[in-house]
């Protein structure tokens, strides 16, 4: 048996065979496809879903094809479930692609599987066929070698790394290797790398623009001794494979470019275009920083969900960040599908290293929120209260009624409003509606009217009841508030009053407060009309009796 059929025991397609099963793309020339690969750690970065739509953007709208590709070849990392949870994730901020891993294992599309771990034997055919040609070989080196290696390279102060003399493997006599199969020693596939160090190679990026980078000459490892490939050479093989014309993903892979053009280069591949997304960054005291998975909880795609923050409202936070463009469109275009918006390099250029800002994702949010009518209102706040807070849910259901007229108050036309920013935040504004879940004693209310006596309260609030009819319009009872304002100002407002006791236009706020104080427990509530009109008489009524 030859070597390299030692090395590569299992029957495997030929490279003509692979070539056939997938054909180049049928495409217009400028169509893009793109590509996410998402490791399955059970963890979804806010970074992945930021690449995942930029690559579906640009697929979108150039009339190419966006591929969800999971990259499991780490088999250590790998999470039970963690697939579907990047499904989930994506389908919830509405991030389709056209091809790609799906649910229940299936697949869709014509250049799959789309999972790494399902394409063993591609990788191993055309490492296989790098092996041949002289270009990959056997490496032997044990865990242990390869430490004292680099320890030795540290304490000489050489860069690490297996290249050159190092490469240990690199031109080992056939002889050496046939002992160490006979041996039975674990092996991996290292690239013999054809670069050298000292020259520089000029790389243009479609982001990053022109750079020069040192040419690789360490001996990549490409194939793992559990027969499955790394990073480097499954991105190649892929990429190659589905027809994936633009390469675009996070910045730190942009040093690993050159290992990959000769990888694409050896494997007689036509190089895609690269595009290096910069990470969203944060700020840390005075300094920025990459969003970290373990310091930021706004790094996990989840927290955004938990918080109940409406997808689009991210997503439209999102593209804010990947272009500073988008904001004037979405200014312009305020009911247009986020879809519609052109994303452009140049756009993603401009925005390099975005710092994460909850202050404006908040004011996305609430304008996002703004717009709904009330019926989609409850059926998302529903929705979410369902898997986040049962108590919530169990509320909204048994009271539909009267909470969508709560959700109604001040909803649609451009006064909408705007103080919702998620939907963890909106139950505080439906409780004070229901007497089990408010709690205002009649000290607290005193003090926060301090400017009256409880006796002057309690005339001023049996005065309002007298006169107060729950079929007035909005404009009749205002304008009974403010009569009261106007007779009462003396006690509302002493100073204001003595200074120019004919001319008084009367504290009608200061009117209004008492009974914000009373129906809700709090300064500020939505349009007071609408709160009493959905309250009802006798639950106003009820209300207002504190204080007597
Ligand atoms: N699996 C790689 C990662 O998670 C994907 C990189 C790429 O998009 O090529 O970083």
């Amino acid at each position: 048996m030859s070597v390299v059929d030692r090395l590569f025991p299992e029957p495997l397609p030929s490279v003509a065979d692979l070539k056939a099963r997938f054909p180049n793309r049928a495409l217009a020339d400028d169509a893009m496809v793109t590509r996410v690969g998402p490791s399955p750690t059970g963890f979804m970065h806010i970074g992945t879903l930021y690449t995942g739509r930029i690559c579906a953007q640009f697929a979108r709208r150039t009339g190419g094809v966006s591929i969800l590709r999971i990259e499991d070849t780490d088999k250590k990392r790998e999470v039970d479930g963690a697939v579907g949870f990047i499904i989930d994730a994506f389908d919830q901020f509405d991030v389709a692609f056209d091809e790609g891993a799906d649910r229940n294992k299936t697949d869709r599309g014509a250049y799959g599987p789309y999972r790494q771990s399902h394409r063993g034997d591609i990788y191993q055919a055309f490492v296989r066929s790098l092996v041949e040609q002289g270009l990959a070989y056997p490496c032997f080196s044990t865990g242990d070698e390869l430490n004292a290696m680099r320890e030795q390279q540290k304490a000489s102060s050489i860069r690490t790394g297996y290249y050159g003399k190092w490469a240990l493997w690199r031109d080992r006599p056939e002889a050496d290797v046939v002992a160490a199969l006979d041996a039975g020693i674990p092996f991996v596939i290292r690239f013999r790398a054809p670069g050298n160090h000292e020259t520089k190679l000029t790389f243009t990026d479609l982001i990053a623009g022109e750079r020069d980078l040192p040419e690789n000459d360490v001996d990549t490892v490409i194939l793992k001794s559990d027969g499955l490939p790394t990073y480097h050479m499954a991105h190649v093989v892929d990429d190659h494979l589905m027809g994936v014309t633009h390469v675009i993903r996070g910045d730190e892979w942009f040093s690993s470019v050159p290992t990959h053009l000769q990888l694409f280069d050896a494997l007689g591949f036509d190089r895609p275009h690269f595009a290096h997304i910069a990470p969203i960054m944060k700020m840390d005291g005075t300094s920025r920083r990459k969003l970290s998975k373990r310091k930021d909880p706004e790094a996990t795609v989840g927290y955004f969900e938990e918080l109940g923050y409406p997808s689009e409202a991210v997503m439209d936070y999102l593209l804010t960040l990947m272009d500073p463009e988008f904001e004037t469109w979405r200014a312009d275009n305020p009911d247009a599908a986020s879809w519609d918006f052109e994303l452009t390099m140049k756009g993603l250029q401009s925005s390099s290293g975005p710092l994460f800002d909850f202050d404006k994702l908040g004011s996305i949010s609430r304008d996002v929120i703004a717009g709904l009518s009330s019926d989609a209102v409850y059926t998302r706040l529903l929705g979410w209260a369902t898997t986040h807070d049962a108590d919530l849910a169990g509320l909204m259901t048994s009271e539909k009624d009267k909470v969508t007229d709560i959700l109604s108050i001040e909803r649609g036309g451009p006064n909408a409003r705007k103080d919702f920013a998620m939907w963890s935040g909106i139950k505080p504004d439906l409780a004070y509606f229901f007497d089990d879940r408010f709690d205002l004693s009649r000290e607290t209310a005193q003090q926060m009217l301090d400017y009256l006596t409880p006796d002057e309260l309690g005339r001023l609030v049996q005065e309002f009841l007298d006169s107060y009819d729950p079929s007035d319009d909005s404009a009749t009872w205002f304008g009974k508030l403010k009569e009261l304002g106007g007779k009462h100002g003396f006690a509302l407002r002493p100073k204001d009053y003595k200074k120019n006791p004919d001319d008084y236009k009367g504290a009608v706020s200061d009117v209004a407060k008492i009974f914000r104080v009373l129906l809700t427990g709090r300064e500020r509530s939505p349009d007071l009309y609408s709160v009493m009109q959905v309250m009802g008489p006798d639950q106003v009524a009820r209300r207002c009796a504190l204080v007597f």
